[in-house]
Protein backbone atom coordinates (compact mmCIF):
# COMPACT_ATOMS: atom_id res chain seq x y z
CA UNK A 1 0.00 0.00 0.00
CA UNK A 2 1.10 3.43 -0.40
CA UNK A 3 1.26 5.60 2.22
CA UNK A 4 -0.84 8.33 1.52
CA UNK A 5 0.37 10.35 4.32
CA UNK A 6 3.57 10.75 3.38
CA UNK A 7 3.29 11.53 -0.13
CA UNK A 8 -0.07 14.02 0.49
CA UNK A 9 -2.40 15.63 -1.32
CA UNK A 10 -2.74 12.70 -3.68
CA UNK A 11 -2.07 12.88 -7.63
CA UNK A 12 -5.57 12.67 -9.41
CA UNK A 13 -4.51 9.53 -11.03
CA UNK A 14 -3.57 7.87 -8.04
CA UNK A 15 -5.46 3.92 -7.56
CA UNK A 16 -7.22 3.91 -4.82
CA UNK A 17 -7.00 0.30 -3.63
CA UNK A 18 -3.52 1.04 -2.76
CA UNK A 19 -4.36 4.09 -0.42
CA UNK A 20 -3.65 4.61 3.25
CA UNK A 21 -4.25 7.96 4.32
CA UNK A 22 -4.78 9.47 7.84
CA UNK A 23 -8.18 10.86 7.61
CA UNK A 24 -11.44 9.59 5.01
CA UNK A 25 -14.30 11.89 4.54
CA UNK A 26 -17.37 9.97 3.47
CA UNK A 27 -18.90 12.93 1.10
CA UNK A 28 -18.65 15.85 -0.67
CA UNK A 29 -21.43 18.18 -0.18
CA UNK A 30 -20.87 21.36 1.89
CA UNK A 31 -20.18 19.30 4.98
CA UNK A 32 -17.22 16.97 3.09
CA UNK A 33 -15.94 20.49 1.11
CA UNK A 34 -15.76 22.31 4.85
CA UNK A 35 -14.23 19.68 6.74
CA UNK A 36 -11.42 19.23 3.94
CA UNK A 37 -11.00 22.63 4.30
CA UNK A 38 -10.35 22.79 7.95
CA UNK A 39 -8.23 19.23 7.69
CA UNK A 40 -6.17 20.99 5.37
CA UNK A 41 -5.52 24.38 7.48
CA UNK A 42 -4.16 21.52 9.89
CA UNK A 43 -1.79 19.90 7.80
CA UNK A 44 -3.87 17.17 8.07
CA UNK A 45 -3.24 14.40 5.16
CA UNK A 46 -7.04 13.27 4.03
CA UNK A 47 -8.89 12.07 1.46
CA UNK A 48 -12.96 13.42 0.26
CA UNK A 49 -14.64 10.59 -1.46
CA UNK A 50 -18.00 11.24 -3.08
CA UNK A 51 -20.18 8.86 -5.04
CA UNK A 52 -21.51 11.28 -7.32
CA UNK A 53 -20.12 15.00 -7.88
CA UNK A 54 -19.71 17.74 -5.38
CA UNK A 55 -22.90 19.04 -3.78
CA UNK A 56 -24.82 16.74 -5.88
CA UNK A 57 -27.73 17.40 -3.65
CA UNK A 58 -27.99 20.94 -5.01
CA UNK A 59 -27.71 19.47 -8.47
CA UNK A 60 -30.31 16.61 -8.86
CA UNK A 61 -31.97 16.47 -5.25
CA UNK A 62 -33.75 19.72 -5.29
CA UNK A 63 -36.70 21.00 -7.39
CA UNK A 64 -35.85 22.80 -10.34
CA UNK A 65 -37.20 26.49 -9.20
CA UNK A 66 -35.27 25.94 -5.41
CA UNK A 67 -33.44 28.56 -4.46
CA UNK A 68 -31.33 29.10 -1.16
CA UNK A 69 -33.74 29.42 1.80
CA UNK A 70 -31.40 32.74 3.23
CA UNK A 71 -29.64 35.48 1.26
CA UNK A 72 -26.22 35.11 -0.46
CA UNK A 73 -24.64 37.21 2.66
CA UNK A 74 -25.56 34.37 5.13
CA UNK A 75 -26.24 30.99 3.39
CA UNK A 76 -22.45 30.62 2.46
CA UNK A 77 -18.61 29.93 4.07
CA UNK A 78 -16.43 32.83 5.81
CA UNK A 79 -13.77 32.27 2.88
CA UNK A 80 -16.01 33.31 0.00
CA UNK A 81 -18.80 35.37 -1.41
CA UNK A 82 -20.80 34.89 -3.86
CA UNK A 83 -19.65 37.56 -5.80
CA UNK A 84 -22.16 38.09 -8.52
CA UNK A 85 -24.96 37.93 -7.03
CA UNK A 86 -26.80 40.96 -4.47
CA UNK A 87 -25.55 39.88 -1.26
CA UNK A 88 -29.70 40.10 -0.32
CA UNK A 89 -30.52 37.88 -2.97
CA UNK A 90 -31.36 34.14 -2.90
CA UNK A 91 -28.72 32.02 -5.11
CA UNK A 92 -30.59 29.44 -7.03
CA UNK A 93 -29.72 25.35 -6.36
CA UNK A 94 -27.38 25.52 -9.64
CA UNK A 95 -25.46 28.51 -8.13
CA UNK A 96 -25.26 26.74 -4.89
CA UNK A 97 -23.55 24.26 -6.01
CA UNK A 98 -21.23 25.98 -8.59
CA UNK A 99 -20.01 27.53 -4.72
CA UNK A 100 -19.12 24.25 -3.30
CA UNK A 101 -17.40 23.31 -6.24
CA UNK A 102 -15.57 26.76 -6.74
CA UNK A 103 -14.37 26.94 -2.60
CA UNK A 104 -13.65 23.32 -3.42
CA UNK A 105 -11.13 24.40 -6.44
CA UNK A 106 -9.77 27.53 -4.02
CA UNK A 107 -8.12 25.44 -1.99
CA UNK A 108 -7.44 22.47 -4.01
CA UNK A 109 -9.35 19.87 -1.90
CA UNK A 110 -8.44 16.08 -2.64
CA UNK A 111 -11.60 15.24 -3.43
CA UNK A 112 -12.21 11.96 -5.79
CA UNK A 113 -15.66 11.59 -7.62
CA UNK A 114 -17.81 9.13 -8.53
CA UNK A 115 -16.26 6.48 -5.43
CA UNK A 116 -18.75 5.25 -3.12
CA UNK A 117 -18.02 4.09 0.01
CA UNK A 118 -19.55 0.55 0.60
CA UNK A 119 -18.21 -0.31 3.87
CA UNK A 120 -16.09 0.66 7.03
CA UNK A 121 -14.92 -1.86 9.95
CA UNK A 122 -12.87 -1.31 12.95
CA UNK A 123 -9.76 -3.20 12.08
CA UNK A 124 -9.26 -5.85 13.86
CA UNK A 125 -5.81 -6.12 15.35
CA UNK A 126 -4.29 -2.86 14.38
CA UNK A 127 -5.49 0.81 14.58
CA UNK A 128 -8.08 2.32 12.01
CA UNK A 129 -10.19 0.93 9.36
CA UNK A 130 -10.68 -0.69 6.45
CA UNK A 131 -12.89 1.16 3.84
CA UNK A 132 -14.91 -1.32 1.03
CA UNK A 133 -15.27 1.63 -2.10
CA UNK A 134 -16.81 0.88 -5.45
CA UNK A 135 -12.91 1.70 -6.85
CA UNK A 136 -11.06 -0.62 -4.36
CA UNK A 137 -10.16 -1.16 -0.33
CA UNK A 138 -8.49 1.45 1.66
CA UNK A 139 -7.54 2.32 5.33
CA UNK A 140 -7.90 5.49 7.43
CA UNK A 141 -6.55 5.92 11.03
CA UNK A 142 -10.15 8.04 11.08
CA UNK A 143 -13.53 8.16 9.12
CA UNK A 144 -15.75 11.43 8.83
CA UNK A 145 -19.31 10.62 7.71
CA UNK A 146 -20.62 13.79 6.01
CA UNK A 147 -23.24 12.04 4.33
CA UNK A 148 -25.64 14.75 4.69
CA UNK A 149 -28.98 15.35 7.26
CA UNK A 150 -31.68 14.19 4.67
CA UNK A 151 -30.31 10.78 3.15
CA UNK A 152 -33.43 8.89 2.99
CA UNK A 153 -36.73 10.14 1.56
CA UNK A 154 -39.27 9.10 3.98
CA UNK A 155 -42.78 8.50 3.17
CA UNK A 156 -45.23 7.07 6.23
CA UNK A 157 -46.84 4.08 6.32
CA UNK A 158 -50.60 5.70 6.08
CA UNK A 159 -49.76 6.37 2.31
CA UNK A 160 -52.60 4.52 0.18
CA UNK A 161 -51.72 1.42 -1.73
CA UNK A 162 -53.65 2.86 -4.73
CA UNK A 163 -52.26 2.25 -8.33
CA UNK A 164 -54.54 5.30 -9.42
CA UNK A 165 -52.66 7.72 -7.52
CA UNK A 166 -49.01 9.36 -8.61
CA UNK A 167 -47.33 9.38 -5.04
CA UNK A 168 -44.01 10.99 -4.95
CA UNK A 169 -41.49 12.17 -1.98
CA UNK A 170 -40.77 15.81 -2.18
CA UNK A 171 -37.11 14.58 -3.04
CA UNK A 172 -38.72 13.36 -6.35
CA UNK A 173 -40.67 16.53 -7.50
CA UNK A 174 -39.39 18.85 -9.88
CA UNK A 175 -42.13 20.87 -11.44
CA UNK A 176 -45.54 20.95 -11.94
CA UNK A 177 -45.29 19.15 -15.45
CA UNK A 178 -44.47 16.07 -14.17
CA UNK A 179 -47.78 15.48 -12.47
CA UNK A 180 -50.92 14.39 -14.10
CA UNK A 181 -53.48 16.58 -14.63
CA UNK A 182 -55.81 17.24 -11.50
CA UNK A 183 -56.01 18.45 -7.65
CA UNK A 184 -52.79 17.54 -5.61
CA UNK A 185 -52.33 16.73 -2.01
CA UNK A 186 -49.52 18.20 -0.34
CA UNK A 187 -48.43 16.47 2.99
CA UNK A 188 -46.40 18.64 5.12
CA UNK A 189 -46.26 21.87 5.26
CA UNK A 190 -42.41 22.91 6.26
CA UNK A 191 -39.60 24.60 3.59
CA UNK A 192 -40.66 22.21 0.99
CA UNK A 193 -43.81 21.01 1.25
CA UNK A 194 -45.07 24.99 1.02
CA UNK A 195 -42.66 25.57 -1.71
CA UNK A 196 -44.13 22.93 -3.73
CA UNK A 197 -47.59 23.92 -3.06
CA UNK A 198 -47.46 27.25 -3.70
CA UNK A 199 -45.14 26.73 -7.03
CA UNK A 200 -48.20 24.05 -7.70
CA UNK A 201 -51.02 26.43 -6.93
CA UNK A 202 -49.66 28.99 -9.02
CA UNK A 203 -49.40 27.07 -11.80
CA UNK A 204 -52.53 26.08 -11.59
CA UNK A 205 -53.76 23.29 -10.32
CA UNK A 206 -56.02 23.30 -7.28
CA UNK A 207 -53.83 22.27 -3.72
CA UNK A 208 -54.61 20.58 -0.38
CA UNK A 209 -51.68 21.76 2.25
CA UNK A 210 -51.56 19.48 5.70
CA UNK A 211 -50.16 21.37 7.80
CA UNK A 212 -48.70 20.26 11.08
CA UNK A 213 -46.85 22.35 13.47
CA UNK A 214 -44.22 24.82 12.34
CA UNK A 215 -42.56 27.47 12.67
CA UNK A 216 -42.47 30.37 10.62
CA UNK A 217 -40.39 33.65 10.84
CA UNK A 218 -41.04 36.42 9.23
CA UNK A 219 -38.98 36.74 5.78
CA UNK A 220 -37.84 40.17 7.20
CA UNK A 221 -38.81 42.33 10.22
CA UNK A 222 -37.37 45.98 10.33
CA UNK A 223 -35.35 45.87 7.23
CA UNK A 224 -33.47 42.65 8.35
CA UNK A 225 -33.49 39.32 7.32
CA UNK A 226 -34.53 36.53 9.88
CA UNK A 227 -31.53 34.81 9.30
CA UNK A 228 -30.03 37.98 10.76
CA UNK A 229 -32.29 37.90 13.37
CA UNK A 230 -31.89 34.39 14.17
CA UNK A 231 -28.27 35.58 14.28
CA UNK A 232 -28.22 38.62 16.73
CA UNK A 233 -30.99 36.63 18.95
CA UNK A 234 -28.48 33.71 19.42
CA UNK A 235 -31.35 31.48 18.29
CA UNK A 236 -29.28 29.76 15.27
CA UNK A 237 -26.69 28.34 18.50
CA UNK A 238 -29.19 26.95 20.53
CA UNK A 239 -27.97 23.47 21.56
CA UNK A 240 -31.07 21.46 22.08
CA UNK A 241 -34.49 21.11 20.80
CA UNK A 242 -36.51 21.99 23.15
CA UNK A 243 -38.56 18.89 24.59
CA UNK A 244 -41.85 18.69 22.90
CA UNK A 245 -40.35 20.62 19.61
CA UNK A 246 -38.66 17.47 17.74
CA UNK A 247 -41.16 17.44 15.18
CA UNK A 248 -41.91 21.68 14.57
CA UNK A 249 -40.42 22.15 11.59
CA UNK A 250 -39.60 25.45 9.89
CA UNK A 251 -41.45 27.30 7.28
CA UNK A 252 -39.37 29.44 5.00
CA UNK A 253 -38.98 30.42 1.61
CA UNK A 254 -36.75 32.22 -0.42
CA UNK A 255 -38.96 32.04 -3.68
CA UNK A 256 -39.59 34.76 -5.88
CA UNK A 257 -36.95 37.49 -4.29
CA UNK A 258 -38.17 36.13 -0.38
CA UNK A 259 -41.42 36.40 0.84
CA UNK A 260 -43.12 35.39 4.34
CA UNK A 261 -44.73 32.16 5.01
CA UNK A 262 -48.43 32.96 5.64
CA UNK A 263 -50.82 30.33 5.55
CA UNK A 264 -53.56 32.26 5.78
CA UNK A 265 -52.24 34.56 2.56
CA UNK A 266 -52.45 30.89 1.30
CA UNK A 267 -55.54 30.08 1.55
CA UNK A 268 -57.31 33.43 0.39
CA UNK A 269 -55.39 32.92 -2.77
CA UNK A 270 -57.33 29.62 -2.98
CA UNK A 271 -55.02 27.07 -1.16
CA UNK A 272 -56.84 24.53 0.97
CA UNK A 273 -55.40 24.00 3.86
CA UNK A 274 -55.94 20.69 5.90
CA UNK A 275 -54.78 19.68 9.17
CA UNK A 276 -52.40 16.63 9.67
CA UNK A 277 -52.46 13.55 7.76
CA UNK A 278 -53.98 10.56 9.63
CA UNK A 279 -55.31 8.41 7.47
CA UNK A 280 -56.43 7.11 4.26
CA UNK A 281 -59.69 3.97 3.84
CA UNK A 282 -61.62 3.10 1.16
CA UNK A 283 -60.15 6.42 -1.41
CA UNK A 284 -61.24 8.91 2.00
CA UNK A 285 -58.17 10.52 3.53
CA UNK A 286 -58.96 11.95 7.36
CA UNK A 287 -57.07 14.78 8.43
CA UNK A 288 -56.35 15.86 12.64
CA UNK A 289 -58.79 18.06 13.87
CA UNK A 290 -55.60 20.10 14.25
CA UNK A 291 -55.63 22.80 11.72
CA UNK A 292 -56.86 25.90 13.76
CA UNK A 293 -54.02 25.11 16.68
CA UNK A 294 -51.51 24.48 14.30
CA UNK A 295 -51.81 27.72 12.81
CA UNK A 296 -52.45 29.60 16.19
CA UNK A 297 -49.07 28.25 17.57
CA UNK A 298 -47.21 29.04 14.09
CA UNK A 299 -48.70 32.60 14.34
CA UNK A 300 -47.38 32.94 18.49
CA UNK A 301 -43.71 31.78 16.94
CA UNK A 302 -44.04 34.30 14.62
CA UNK A 303 -45.08 36.70 16.86
CA UNK A 304 -42.80 35.68 19.62
CA UNK A 305 -39.80 36.58 17.14
CA UNK A 306 -41.38 40.24 15.97
CA UNK A 307 -41.47 41.26 20.24
CA UNK A 308 -37.70 39.74 20.35
CA UNK A 309 -36.53 41.51 17.18
CA UNK A 310 -38.26 45.04 19.37
CA UNK A 311 -36.67 44.11 22.47
CA UNK A 312 -33.28 43.56 20.67
CA UNK A 313 -33.69 46.98 18.68
CA UNK A 314 -34.92 48.99 21.99
CA UNK A 315 -32.25 47.24 24.06
CA UNK A 316 -28.96 48.25 21.84
CA UNK A 317 -30.54 51.75 20.48
CA UNK A 318 -30.70 50.83 17.42
CA UNK A 319 -32.26 52.80 14.16
CA UNK A 320 -34.25 50.01 12.44
CA UNK A 321 -37.55 51.86 10.95
CA UNK A 322 -40.61 50.45 13.24
CA UNK A 323 -42.96 47.85 10.78
CA UNK A 324 -46.36 47.88 12.45
CA UNK A 325 -48.16 45.95 9.31
CA UNK A 326 -45.81 42.62 10.07
CA UNK A 327 -48.59 42.36 12.90
CA UNK A 328 -51.31 42.35 10.46
CA UNK A 329 -53.51 39.36 10.50
CA UNK A 330 -55.10 38.00 7.10
CA UNK A 331 -58.91 36.77 7.67
CA UNK A 332 -59.12 33.32 8.16
CA UNK A 333 -60.56 31.63 4.63
CA UNK A 334 -63.60 29.22 4.45
CA UNK A 335 -61.34 25.94 5.16
CA UNK A 336 -59.74 27.85 8.13
CA UNK A 337 -63.06 28.41 9.92
CA UNK A 338 -64.43 25.31 8.96
CA UNK A 339 -61.30 22.79 8.62
CA UNK A 340 -62.35 20.08 6.32
CA UNK A 341 -61.65 16.73 8.64
CA UNK A 342 -62.19 13.76 5.41
CA UNK A 343 -61.89 14.10 2.01
CA UNK A 344 -63.20 11.77 -0.96
CA UNK A 345 -59.66 11.81 -2.92
CA UNK A 346 -61.77 11.11 -6.29
CA UNK A 347 -64.60 13.55 -5.74
CA UNK A 348 -62.22 15.99 -4.66
CA UNK A 349 -59.97 15.60 -8.30
CA UNK A 350 -56.93 14.70 -6.35
CA UNK A 351 -54.64 12.47 -8.52
CA UNK A 352 -51.76 13.11 -6.78
CA UNK A 353 -49.87 13.36 -3.72
CA UNK A 354 -46.55 14.85 -2.61
CA UNK A 355 -45.11 13.75 0.44
CA UNK A 356 -42.72 16.45 1.73
CA UNK A 357 -42.37 14.41 5.06
CA UNK A 358 -39.15 14.87 5.68
CA UNK A 359 -35.94 12.26 5.72
CA UNK A 360 -34.29 9.76 7.52
CA UNK A 361 -30.12 9.15 8.02
CA UNK A 362 -28.92 5.78 6.55
CA UNK A 363 -25.21 4.66 7.86
CA UNK A 364 -25.98 1.18 6.63
CA UNK A 365 -22.34 1.12 5.19
CA UNK A 366 -20.37 2.40 8.16
CA UNK A 367 -20.45 -0.99 10.39
CA UNK A 368 -18.86 0.40 13.69
CA UNK A 369 -20.02 0.89 17.04
CA UNK A 370 -21.59 4.40 16.95
CA UNK A 371 -24.96 3.71 16.97
CA UNK A 372 -27.57 3.56 19.42
CA UNK A 373 -30.23 0.29 18.95
CA UNK A 374 -32.54 2.33 17.34
CA UNK A 375 -29.61 3.19 14.60
CA UNK A 376 -29.15 6.96 15.65
CA UNK A 377 -25.76 8.02 15.70
CA UNK A 378 -23.94 8.56 19.46
CA UNK A 379 -21.67 11.80 19.69
CA UNK A 380 -20.66 14.55 20.93
CA UNK A 381 -20.72 17.38 18.65
CA UNK A 382 -19.71 15.22 15.86
CA UNK A 383 -17.21 13.12 17.70
CA UNK A 384 -18.89 9.32 17.63
CA UNK A 385 -18.23 7.14 21.10
CA UNK A 386 -16.47 5.17 18.79
CA UNK A 387 -12.71 6.56 18.55
CA UNK A 388 -12.21 7.63 15.36
CA UNK A 389 -15.53 7.82 13.61
CA UNK A 390 -16.86 11.52 13.65
CA UNK A 391 -20.19 12.36 12.11
CA UNK A 392 -20.92 16.26 10.92
CA UNK A 393 -23.69 17.45 8.91
CA UNK A 394 -26.59 16.19 11.14
CA UNK A 395 -29.25 18.16 12.55
CA UNK A 396 -28.63 19.36 16.00
CA UNK A 397 -25.08 18.18 15.45
CA UNK A 398 -24.00 21.10 18.41
CA UNK A 399 -26.75 23.66 17.65
CA UNK A 400 -29.50 24.40 15.31
CA UNK A 401 -27.59 25.82 12.64
CA UNK A 402 -25.51 22.54 12.58
CA UNK A 403 -27.29 20.85 9.35
CA UNK A 404 -27.25 24.09 7.44
CA UNK A 405 -24.21 26.11 5.20
CA UNK A 406 -23.58 28.43 7.73
CA UNK A 407 -23.51 25.93 10.58
CA UNK A 408 -21.49 22.92 9.31
CA UNK A 409 -18.66 25.18 8.44
CA UNK A 410 -18.07 25.91 11.95
CA UNK A 411 -19.19 21.83 13.24
CA UNK A 412 -16.29 20.89 10.75
CA UNK A 413 -13.63 23.22 12.66
CA UNK A 414 -14.16 21.73 15.71
CA UNK A 415 -13.98 18.13 14.57
CA UNK A 416 -10.72 19.24 12.59
CA UNK A 417 -9.55 20.55 16.12
CA UNK A 418 -10.56 17.32 17.94
CA UNK A 419 -8.91 15.37 14.74
CA UNK A 420 -5.27 17.34 15.00
CA UNK A 421 -5.51 17.22 18.71
CA UNK A 422 -5.78 13.28 18.95
CA UNK A 423 -3.29 13.16 15.78
CA UNK A 424 -0.67 15.17 18.62
CA UNK A 425 -0.88 12.71 21.37
CA UNK A 426 -0.28 9.87 18.99
CA UNK A 427 2.85 11.56 18.01
CA UNK A 428 3.92 11.78 21.36
CA UNK A 429 7.36 9.95 22.11
CA UNK A 430 8.81 9.98 25.62
CA UNK A 431 12.83 10.33 26.42
CA UNK A 432 13.70 7.19 25.47
CA UNK A 433 11.87 6.89 22.13
CA UNK A 434 13.20 10.84 21.64
CA UNK A 435 16.91 9.37 22.31
CA UNK A 436 16.25 6.65 19.81
CA UNK A 437 14.63 8.39 17.22
C1 LIG B 1 -35.05 21.19 -0.14
C2 LIG B 1 -33.91 21.63 0.74
C3 LIG B 1 -33.51 22.95 0.72
C4 LIG B 1 -32.48 23.37 1.54
N1 LIG B 1 -32.12 24.68 1.50
C5 LIG B 1 -31.13 25.12 2.32
C6 LIG B 1 -30.73 26.49 2.30
O1 LIG B 1 -31.26 27.29 1.55
N2 LIG B 1 -29.74 26.90 3.14
C7 LIG B 1 -29.12 26.02 3.97
O2 LIG B 1 -28.22 26.43 4.71
N3 LIG B 1 -29.47 24.72 4.01
C8 LIG B 1 -30.45 24.25 3.21
N4 LIG B 1 -30.81 22.93 3.24
C9 LIG B 1 -30.18 22.06 4.25
C10 LIG B 1 -28.75 21.62 3.89
O3 LIG B 1 -27.96 22.73 3.64
C11 LIG B 1 -28.71 20.70 2.68
O4 LIG B 1 -29.45 19.55 2.94
C12 LIG B 1 -27.28 20.28 2.29
O5 LIG B 1 -27.31 19.56 1.07
C13 LIG B 1 -26.59 19.42 3.36
O6 LIG B 1 -25.21 19.30 3.02
P1 LIG B 1 -24.34 18.04 3.46
O7 LIG B 1 -23.01 18.19 2.84
O8 LIG B 1 -24.41 17.87 4.92
O9 LIG B 1 -25.12 16.81 2.81
P2 LIG B 1 -25.39 16.51 1.27
O10 LIG B 1 -25.48 17.74 0.47
O11 LIG B 1 -26.53 15.55 1.23
O12 LIG B 1 -24.04 15.78 0.83
C14 LIG B 1 -23.72 14.46 1.19
C15 LIG B 1 -22.94 13.86 0.05
O13 LIG B 1 -22.51 12.56 0.43
C16 LIG B 1 -22.55 11.72 -0.69
N5 LIG B 1 -22.61 10.35 -0.21
C17 LIG B 1 -23.61 9.78 0.52
N6 LIG B 1 -23.31 8.50 0.81
C18 LIG B 1 -22.11 8.26 0.26
C19 LIG B 1 -21.26 7.11 0.24
N7 LIG B 1 -21.60 5.98 0.83
N8 LIG B 1 -20.07 7.20 -0.42
C20 LIG B 1 -19.69 8.36 -1.02
N9 LIG B 1 -20.46 9.47 -1.01
C21 LIG B 1 -21.65 9.42 -0.38
C22 LIG B 1 -23.78 12.18 -1.45
O14 LIG B 1 -23.71 11.84 -2.82
C23 LIG B 1 -23.75 13.69 -1.22
O15 LIG B 1 -23.13 14.40 -2.26
C24 LIG B 1 -31.82 22.46 2.41
C25 LIG B 1 -32.24 21.12 2.43
C26 LIG B 1 -33.27 20.70 1.59
C27 LIG B 1 -33.70 19.25 1.62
Amino acid sequence: MTDLNQAWPPCAGQALETLEIDTLVVGAGQAGVAMSEHLSALGVPHLVLERKRIAEAWRTGRWDSLVANGPAWHDRFPGLEFDDLDPDAFASKERVAAYFEAYAEKFAAPIRTGVEVRRVVRNADRPGFTIETSQGVIRAQRVVAATGPFQRPVIPAIAPRDEGLYQIHSAAYFNPQQLPEGAVLVVGAGSSGVQIADELMRAGRRVYLSVGPHDRPPRTYRGRDFCWWLGVLGLWDAEEVQPGREHVTIAVSGARGGETIDFRRLAGEGMTLVGLTQSFEGGVVTFRDDLVGNLAAGDANYLALLDAADAYVARNGLDLPEEPEARRRYPDAECVRHPIRQLHLAEAGIRSIIWATGYAVDFGWLQVDAFDAQGKPQHQRGVSREPGVYFLGLPWLSRRGSSFIWGVWHDAKHIAGHIATQRSYLAYRDAEQRQNA
